[in-house]
């Protein structure tokens, strides 16, 4: 398979990470090639296809430019403190540079063991790689940054879960696959002249801008700080709960990583949880800003050393950068969520509007999604009694309407559906419907996967083929809860 990498993150320092090829797999088999995707990248997608480029996708049949290796890391995992994790079941093979210049980690999940495994066994099953396949092109239809699909391959093993199950392999593309937890593996070990290194890699790859700001570590958390602020707005906007969200599981390019334990939001409940071992709620849906803040903070702290001058200053000086990310993330939601009921900006009167809806919809158990889809279509036709309807509390729904209509004013709503219409998707990959396609991929039967995705791929457009994936879930297919991606 005839690809070149370029290797920028094997040309830093040895301690960064573990030299460690792929296990290929033992009957490697294609289930889904993301062609759109494999074209961006400038790769050959019909030589992807061959039984080299098939062998490659699912950890053998390397080409000669590759330099596969796993990511030393540390991370703090729901809060607690762990110095080492690094990529256990996760291989770089290396960089691709697209025909726009744009540099891309071309990344195996589920290819074996690495130095940094533990007592795990390097391996990924079947369904998780399908739901990070679904769910992580449903978030590019969206708009949303994310490391993307490029293929997903049986290994042809069988690994062993709660109970037997096939192994697969998840080839992934990222701008890059540096978390916050990289400056943290650094920091951890007092290790200055390789955080140097990482920040130096991290501005050139990511922010350039920086290396020109006065101080260039406050530059970089300021930009990191912004990216991720605007990341979780736009995940609130969509109702998307990571699930996650440990420091490991944050990127320093702002872009959405590690779909495990995810979902999207059906009825609405700020206090949505989704992993099943999260009982204290610290990643549920509105407790996501806090935590990006949280985990931004641990950022800022492994960027000390890198400040200048008298420590006491430059913690302060990190304080009042961090304290920037409070007041963009309030302005990043606030807009999403004004354009939600067609509004251009946000203001006061656009955020207790908001404010009010989103409180009746959590008290009316009303989905997420369907919501907000039907007001567009209401602002469409000039008819709002299908969102009303929505409602067990007409009269306060009715209210809401009432101020919302005076709010855009006379001929108002055209312009306001012409905004919503970009800012609510219909069709968001539905938690059981993940579910039933994973089932269905389980008995060999990929057509239900394949129609989610196409399915997913145009969110915002009516496509009366799909309607039906525009339904939230009927009583009995309610999921609630989804388990860690091992
Ligand atoms: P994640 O839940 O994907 O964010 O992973 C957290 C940590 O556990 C990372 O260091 C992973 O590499 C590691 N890990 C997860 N699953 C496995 C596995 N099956 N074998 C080895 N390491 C794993
Ligand atoms: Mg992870």
């Amino acid at each position: 398979m005839p690809i070149l990498f370029d290797n920028s993150y094997a040309r830093l320092p040895a301690r960064f990470y573990a030299l460690q090829p792929p296990e290929p797999a033992p009957a490697p088999a294609l289930l889904r090639l993301n062609e759109g995707l494999a074209e961006r990248l400038g790769l050959d997608t019909a030589a992807l296809r061959t039984p080299e480029g098939v062998a490659m996708l699912a950890g053998g049949a390397l080409p000669a430019s590759a330099q596969p290796l796993s990511m030393a890391y540390a991370g703090h995992q729901f809060g607690n403190w762990v110095p080492q994790l690094g990529d256990g079941r996760a291989v770089l093979l290396g960089e691709v540079v697209a025909p726009d210049g744009k540099r891309f980690d071309l990344h195996l999940k589920g290819a074996g063991r690495t130095p940094f495994s533990r007592g795990g066994d390097g391996k990924a099953a079947l369904g998780p790689v399908l739901r990070e396949y679904i769910v992580s092109e449903a978030m590019a239809a969206l708009g949303v940054p994310t490391t993307r699909a490029l293929a997903a391959s049986l290994t042809g093993e069988i690994i062993r879960r709660e109970t037997p199950e096939p192994g697969a392999v998840l080839a992934r593309v990222a701008a890059s696959h540096i978390r916050v937890g990289t400056f943290q593996y650094f920091y951890a070990r007092k290790d200055t002249e390789a955080l140097e290194a990482l920040m130096d890699h991290v501005i050139q790859r990511h922010y350039p801008g920086a290396s020109e700001a006065e101080v260039p570590a406050l530059a970089l958390l300021g930009a990191v700080a912004g990216r991720q602020a605007d990341l979780i707005a736009h995940w609130m906007q969509i109702g998307f709960i990571h699930g996650v969200m440990n420091t490991d599981n944050m990127t320093i390019s702002g872009e959405t990583i590690d779909y495990g334990p995810c979902a999207f939001m059906d009825t609405y409940n700020p206090a949505q949880v989704f992993s099943s071992i999260d009982h204290q709620g610290r990643y549920a849906f509105a407790n996501q800003p806090a935590i990006a803040h949280w985990n931004l903070a641990q950022l800022a702290q492994s960027l000390l050393p890198l400040l200048p001058g008298d420590p006491e200053k430059a913690a302060s000086q990190a304080q009042g950068v961090l304290d920037g990310f409070a007041p963009a993330f309030a302005s990043a939601y606030g807009a999403r969520f004004a354009a939600k009921i067609g509004l251009g900006q946000s203001s006061a009167q656009s955020r207790t509007m908001i404010e009010t809806l989103l409180d009746l919809m959590a008290k009316d158990k009303v989905d997420f999604t369907v919501a907000f889809s039907t007001l567009t279509r209401g602002a469409q036709s000039g008819d709002l009694s299908a969102f009303q309807g929505l409602f067990t509390s007409h009269l306060a729904a009715q209210a809401w309407v009432e101020i919302w209509q005076d709010a855009l004013g006379p001929g108002g709503m055209e312009k306001a559906a012409e905004i919503m219409r970009r800012a609510n998707p219909r069709i968001i990959p539905r938690n059981h419907r993940v579910e039933q396609a994973i089932k269905a991929a389980y008995d060999h039967d990929l057509q239900p996967f394949e129609t989610l995705i196409e399915a997913v791929k145009s969110p915002f457009q009516e496509q009366p083929e799909f309607t039906a994936y525009e339904a939230p879930p009927q009583p009995h297919e309610v999921i609630a809860a989804t388990f860690c991606g091992t």
